[in-house]
């Protein structure tokens, strides 16, 4: 019959520096079997760990065939390599090689963590073989609170509970004292009785001699192979013993059944005991974690801070332009000549006559009606004209005698920006005091009908804002006389300019009020009327207003308008709208440069990220190691690992959103107190942002110390000290 294992022409070379090689094993011919507990001696350094390394499947760089439960380890690919060490292979090592941070529960339970098993038969087969090994009552416990012969029966439950066909004890007692060393012995003998497997390597002689077999090795080669005839299997009487159980056979669903061996094999460590590896693991060393979620948290907090500042000087910004504008007023100029950025001040005027506004009015609310459905629509009923003064006039005066009689020597006289006609919206809307103007009568010429002072007989007047009538007294100054004067340079028949000026007197017949900036400084006229003093100074070609104005009924009708004249490109905003930008192109620009900057702090993140990941790795040699004997991937590994990083990114963008909160309250205090006003602005999407950042930043520096975690040569890392 086929034994357990066969070693048939087995050497092992390891490779050298420069080349070299050192053989440790020399053709090694041997046969184990079910049942048989076997002891490997030899001086040190003769090639004992090495030979169970090759057995294990945790080295398979060796020439010769190892024939394990009829499979041909040299024929194994990688994976199924894991899998045999998972399944058909338990470890117990010297040093116990218990993960310190996890509790004898996990510990023991590890590898079927690896096969994704449930928590309830976890806990079940666990407890099962705990008591197997006399430690049901220490289940809680982290290695730390055992002594070492608690340690190693730990060590040799987390190696049975796949239940394994071959133990492979490296050894198992030389870490102990007598005494403990013949329980754990007893143990292993049990073991071997139920039908396993067991190879130990031992120094101590009464060890051997305990043994079913001794095979000695020196200098990589077995020099005798002795059967101990008085080895005798645990007796019968024995069942008083409280290690009797041990001989029992293990629940039916740990056997190697077919079926229950499939379904463990599909399944391999679940994200989410990945996690919870790591989190045991990150609390171990919670401080140094801590800390250095701390310090990303400054790089993730700075760059929350900075795009808060962004957007606060973008909204003070705003807000404050806002403030000076009237949200339901569309204001529309023909774009100038020039590309300076305030072409607003090289207006081109409008042409009423050549019916390009009756054009434009009639696209504007095409474009309401069928792209957005407004009902609204732009007409002489919802609009007034703008004339830009300092765009068609050199000079634009305003004078106003407190008397009422007018006399230039006592006349308060005020430059004025802008003459607009009366917008009808305004009759009932923004009139203080006073009447509404209204057009002249006029003669059979169509000339001004003017009474001996040389005022309008009927109608007629200038209307004012609140700001230049309270410049001229107030109230007081309602139906006072004004003369209005602008200079006008014009170009002559000879090609020469010259001034050419114009003035009309008239009363204040009212007072407007508006907080738009741009329309402080304004005098209304009504529109026929305007028209008429432009005529009886023989200048009717200067009526082209350069601006047009739309009152809406809302916000969101503005806004769409607006949204059509940018796509024109013909048009320009008013004034308070294109200060808006310019200043909000300033500020992104300033905000931007702010980000980069925090973006430098983050890649410091990142760097300290990968250090402690790195070194964390170093310090967990060992560990791994352990995690591959028991049948780990490499991708298993990673994913512990990478699930660090993820967790890491997740404290520290929690960490930097606290940080910035608590930041940003400080920072609007203190500036609010000293300046007035706090420029930030948070948004929701910016916490998701620096999570974002955060885990990405955290999962990317902990790539590459996760994949020299999975490549770690686990026997490299389980000879580490
Ligand atoms: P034992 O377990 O019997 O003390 P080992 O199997 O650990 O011995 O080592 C056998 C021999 O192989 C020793 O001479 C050791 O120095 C050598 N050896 C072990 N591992 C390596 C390695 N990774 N590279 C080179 N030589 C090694
Ligand atoms: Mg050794």
């Amino acid at each position: 019959m086929e034994k357990e294992l066969q070693l048939i022409g087995v050497n092992k070379k390891y490779k050298l520096e420069n080349k070299q090689t050192f053989q440790a094993l020399y053709d090694i011919n041997v046969e184990f079997d079910k049942g048989e507990l076997v002891s490997i001696v030899g001086e040190s350094g003769s090639g004992k760990s090495t030979l169970m390394n090759l057995i294990g499947g945790l080295d398979s760089d060796f020439t010769g065939t190892i024939i394990s439960g009829g499979e041909n380890l040299k024929k194994l690919t990688d994976k199924q390599l894991d899998k045999y060490r998972k399944n058909k292979i338990g470890f117990v090592f010297q040093s116990f090689n218990l993960i310190s941070h996890l509790s004898i529960l996990d510990n023991v339970t590890l590898a079927l963590t690896l096969s994704n098993v449930s928590e309830k038969e976890k806990v079940e087969k666990a407890t099962k073989i705990l008591k197997r090994v006399g430690l049901e009552s220490q289940i809680k416990k982290k290695p730390t609170q055992l002594s070492g012969g608690q340690k190693q029966r730990v060590a040799i439950a987390r190696a049975l509970i796949n239940d394994p066909e071959i133990i492979i004890a490296d050894e198992p007692t030389g870490a102990l004292d007598s005494d403990t060393s013949m329980q754990i012995l007893e143990i292993l003998k049990e073991i071997a009785d139920s039908g396993k497997l067991v190879i130990m390597v031992t120094h101590s002689e009464k060890v051997a001699s305990i043994s079913s077999r001794v095979v000695e090795i020196a200098d990589g080669r077995i020099i005798s192979d002795t059967l101990n005839e008085k080895y005798q299997k645990t007796t019968q009487e024995s069942t008083s013993n409280p290690q009797e159980e041990i001989l029992q056979p293990l629940p039916a669903s740990t056997r190697k059944g077919k079926k229950s061996k499939n379904s463990k094999d599909k399944q391999n460590l679940s994200l989410w005991s990945a996690i919870r590896l790591s989190i045991h693991n990150m609390w171990a060393s919670k401080t140094k974690n801590f800390l250095m979620a701390f310090g990303v948290a400054i790089g993730i907090g700075s760059l929350i801070l900075m795009m808060c500042f962004s957007s606060g000087i973008t909204d003070f910004i705003n807000d404050t332009m806002k403030s000076y504008s009237d949200p339901t007023i569309v204001t529309i100029s023909k774009k100038g000549d020039s590309d300076k950025p305030f072409g607003s001040f090289d207006y081109n005027p409008f042409d009423e006559d050549s019916g390009e506004i009756t054009t434009l009015y009639d696209d504007i609310n095409k474009y309401l009606k069928d792209e957005k459905g407004y009902d609204f629509e732009v007409s002489s009923d919802n609009t007034y004209y703008g004339f830009n003064l300092l765009s068609i006039f050199s000079d634009a005066k305003v004078s106003y005698s407190p008397s009422g009689d007018f006399n230039y020597s006592d006349a308060e006289t005020l430059n004025i920006s802008y003459v607009y006609t009366i917008p009808p919206y305004y009759t009932e809307k923004n009139v203080i005091e006073g009447e509404m103007s209204s057009t002249p009568s006029t003669d059979a010429n169509g000339y001004i009908k003017k009474n001996s002072d040389g005022l309008p007989e009927e109608g007629g007047g200038f209307m004012f804002t609140k700001t230049i009538v309270d410049l001229f007294g107030g109230e007081e100054a309602l139906g006072k006389k004004v003369e209005i004067s602008f200079t006008v340079p014009i170009t002559n028949a000879e090609g020469k300019t010259e001034n050419f000026s114009f003035d009309a007197e008239d009363t204040i017949c009212g007072i407007m009020d508006t907080s738009v900036m741009s329309q402080l400084l304004v005098v209304y006229v009504d529109y026929d009327y305007l028209k008429l003093l432009f005529k009886e100074k023989g200048q009717a070609d200067f009526f082209a207003p350069t601006t047009i104005y739309v009152q809406t009924p809302s916000e969101e009708i503005t806004d769409a308008i607006n949204e059509y004249l940018a796509s024109t490109n013909a048009y320009t905003g008013s004034i308070e709208d294109q200060l808006a930008g310019l200043f909000n192109s300033l500020s992104s620009v300033i905000g931007t440069s702010l980000i980069v900057i925090s973006c430098i702090s983050l890649l410091v993140s990142a760097m300290m990220i990968l250090v402690v990941l790195y070194m964390s790795v170093s310090e967990r040699t060992k560990e791994i190691g352990v995690l591959k004997s028991i049948g780990a991937r490499r991708k298993d590994i990673k994913r512990i690992f990478t699930s660090e990083s993820l967790l890491i990114g997740i404290l520290s963008g929690i960490f930097g959103i606290i940080f910035s909160l608590i930041l940003a309250g400080i920072i609007s205090i203190v500036l609010s107190s000293l300046i007035g006003i706090a420029p930030i602005s948070f948004r929701w999407w910016y916490f998701a942002v620096a999570i974002g950042v955060s885990i990405l930043i955290s999962m990317l520096s902990g790539l590459y110390p996760a994949s020299k975690a999975a490549k770690l040569d686990p026997v490299e890392s389980l000879r580490r000290e």
